[in-house]
């Protein structure tokens, strides 16, 4: 692995940091989005304008539609648009189930769906977790019974983020109850507006509506909508699960964090000193600088053997969601610590903002407490843990 500065990649920045300072709307920049999910029509301005510059698909490669960059290049990509503060993608579409539309799906259904990831036009949900299979996926209980060209779908799901605003779904359902239970899944793409489906808000920590409950009753989806044979909605699950490792860590939000609490700290202050002048507090910092320096060599070495197809990459992929997911927990909680007396406030998301006078470190400290709250979920999302540990021992042991 190369640690030396790539002048390929130092242009490949400078590029994108021009681009973002020509075609950035100034409205959409800076609200506080992190790896949460811009609004919906944010999102949809900004995925227009990426796709017209033909940068609507950084994770793809050229012949799927994407811009075929390298993993360095797109972790350059997205470290720059959280530096600009622009939205973020539909992650779902673009991470989770665009690389699967590109590996498993027919033509026809690719012609059906690919082009309004790309416009922008289509937001996804992801319908895996289940009341009861969470960490234990493949204990699913969602039916599809088939009828003729049909599948009716019944049960319910949990966790479902943005299903509220969301367009479409990919949903793993049980198509077989009697084989090994991996065996009888299967992966199907609805359209949430199907006659049958009902989305119910859960409001989380943070006091935000990310979260829906998502119930199925008697939903009609066409045959032609499962992606790959019936029976390899586990397969595909694998392949999905696995993919992107070296962004587990969100080393871009890791860097905008410390950006933060360096601007705060100089802000704040502890008698007639900035909090930054604090030994203790300097020390902290400079701890969590050195942390987040670490995660980036990291990130490097994954992408490095994600480029290769070693499988390698699993087990590091697996470290670094746990060390950067811990990070950021700790990271938000030194930023809220740092507003002090503030700190208790639970600074609005713009989109929730009120009119009046504006508080103390408005600019600044704008959405850090929901953030800390909502941070502490990223332990949970995408694989907890415990979970993620397991599966560092099981490959390390298998290396
Ligand atoms: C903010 C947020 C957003 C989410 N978004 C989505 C979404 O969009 N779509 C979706 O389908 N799901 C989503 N999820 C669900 C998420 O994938 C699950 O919460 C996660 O997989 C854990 O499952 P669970 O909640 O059922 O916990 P459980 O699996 O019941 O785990 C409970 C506890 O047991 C531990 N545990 C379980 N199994 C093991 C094991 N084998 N070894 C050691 N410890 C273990 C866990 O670490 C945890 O501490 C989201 C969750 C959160 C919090």
């Amino acid at each position: 692995m190369d640690f030396q500065p790539d002048a390929g990649l130092d242009a490949f920045r400078a590029e994108v940091r021009a681009f973002l300072r020509d075609n950035l709307p100034r409205e959409l920049a800076g609200k506080p989005v992190g790896s949460v999910r811009s609004m919906r029509p944010d999102l949809m301005r900004w995925q227009q304008i990426l796709h017209r510059q033909g940068w609507g698909a950084p994770y793809w490669a050229k012949k799927d539609g994407g811009t075929g960059w390298s993993v360095l290049q797109r972790l350059v990509f997205d470290e720059e648009c959280v530096a600009a503060g622009a939205p973020t993608q539909d992650g779902f579409a673009h991470k989770l189930l665009g690389p699967v539309l590109n590996a498993f799906a027919s033509e026809e259904q690719k012609a059906a769906h690919v082009p309004h990831i790309l416009s922008g036009e289509r937001l996804w949900c992801q319908g895996f977790s289940e009341p009861g299979s969470g960490s234990d996926l493949a204990s699913l209980r969602t039916r599809a019974e088939r009828e003729g060209d049909f599948y009716v779908v019944n049960g319910q799901k949990i966790w479902t983020s943005y299903a509220h605003e969301s367009d479409w779904i990919f949903l793993l359902v049980r198509t077989d109850a009697e084989v090994k239970k991996q065996a009888g899944i299967s992966f199907l793409l609805v359209d949430m507006k199907t006659p049958g489906i009902t989305v119910r808000p859960i409001r989380s920590i943070d006091d935000c509506h990310h979260l829906n409950e998502t119930f199925f009753d008697n939903v009609r989806v066409p045959v032609a909508n499962r992606i790959g044979a019936e029976g390899d909605g586990w397969t595909i699950t694998k392949f999905l699960l696995n993919n992107e490792h070296a962004s587990a860590a969100e080393l871009p939000l890791l860097r905008r964090y410390l950006m933060q609490l360096r601007q705060l700290a100089a802000i704040q202050r502890v008698g007639r000193e900035p909090l930054i002048a604090r030994p203790e507090f300097a020390l902290r910092l400079a701890r969590m600088e050195a942390e987040v320096s670490a995660i980036a060599m990291m990130v490097k070495r994954v992408a490095a053997l994600e480029q290769d197809h070693s499988p390698a990459a699993h087990a590091l992929g697996s470290m670094l969601k746990v060390r950067g997911t811990e990070l950021q927990q700790r990271i938000s909680s030194l930023m809220v610590e740092a507003l002090g007396d503030y700190g208790a406030v639970a600074y609005p998301e713009p989109h929730h903002a009120c009119e009046g006078e504006p508080m103390p470190f408005q600019e600044t400290g704008r959405g850090i407490a929901n953030e800390m709250f909502f941070r502490r979920a990223s332990t949970i999302y995408g694989g907890t843990s415990e979970v993620q540990r397991g599966i560092i021992a099981k490959m390390l042991f298998q290396l």
